[in-house]
């Protein structure tokens, strides 16, 4: 059984490699947590704001690597996977086909996969591809977390509602967590590493 870490106030995470496709991802000998989003909805923020280390996400959003599967090794044990972010609207109709596949390959064939992050917008959930991949993470049973980021941009008692409606919307999934967070402002860290640390720790690939 691996031993639990201490909380801490950031991930200590560093870039390990890219991979185009599934068979070219690193060996699946380490637990690994996916990040999912929208282009736009903050997955970049919300791993440099994990990481406290800027430099995270620029990796990812290098001309060439943007379509990417980009793989963090965290120093506490584990991997962090940025997934392309969907709907870049300048990508192509094939790159997007390309998208979907390689995305939906990894996370229906990597067996080292403890759990998805999925970073929505809170003030628009709901969008396509979210949707989709909380009925598929429902159906797989694989741990799903959603962070409605951008929660600054509303009021506290707008946040709450917000929390509360897709709670409830969600109910019947097997393993939803929710978190209103904010990149920017760092609400939501601690309980997110926490939640990580979890995923991570698991001794299944061990
Ligand atoms: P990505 O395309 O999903 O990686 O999104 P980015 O991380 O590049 O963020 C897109 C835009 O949203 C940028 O202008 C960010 O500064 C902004 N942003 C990201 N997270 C937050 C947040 O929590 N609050 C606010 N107000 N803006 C954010």
């Amino acid at each position: 059984m691996a031993q639990k870490e201490p909380l801490t106030e950031r991930l200590d995470a560093t870039f390990l490699t890219s991979a185009p496709d599934l068979r070219r991802c690193p060996k699946d000998d380490l637990a690994e947590v996916a990040f999912a989003g929208r282009s736009n909805a903050g997955k970049s923020s919300v791993l440099n704001q994990l990481t406290g280390n800027r430099r995270t996400a620029k990796v990812s959003k290098t001309p060439g690597r943007t379509q990417l599967l980009n793989f963090f090794d965290v120093r506490t044990g584990g991997r962090l996977v940025d997934l392309p972010g969907y709907g870049y609207a300048k990508a192509g109709r094939a790159a997007q086909i390309q998208w979907q596949q390689s995305v939906n390959d990894y996370l229906s064939h990597r067996d080292n996969l403890a759990g998805v992050v999925l970073v929505t917008d809170i003030r628009h959930t709901h969008q396509a591809y979210d949707t989709e991949l909380i009925q598929w993470s429902a159906a797989s049973e694989m741990p799903l977390c959603v962070l409605l980021n951008k929660a600054d941009k509303l009021s506290k008692s707008a946040q709450n509602q917000a929390l509360f409606a897709f709670q409830k919307a969600h109910k019947q999934h097997p393993c939803l967590s929710v978190l209103c967070f904010s990149a920017l402002r760092g609400t939501g860290k601690l309980a997110l590493i926490e939640q990580l640390q979890n995923w991570l720790r698991t001794d299944q690939c061990a």
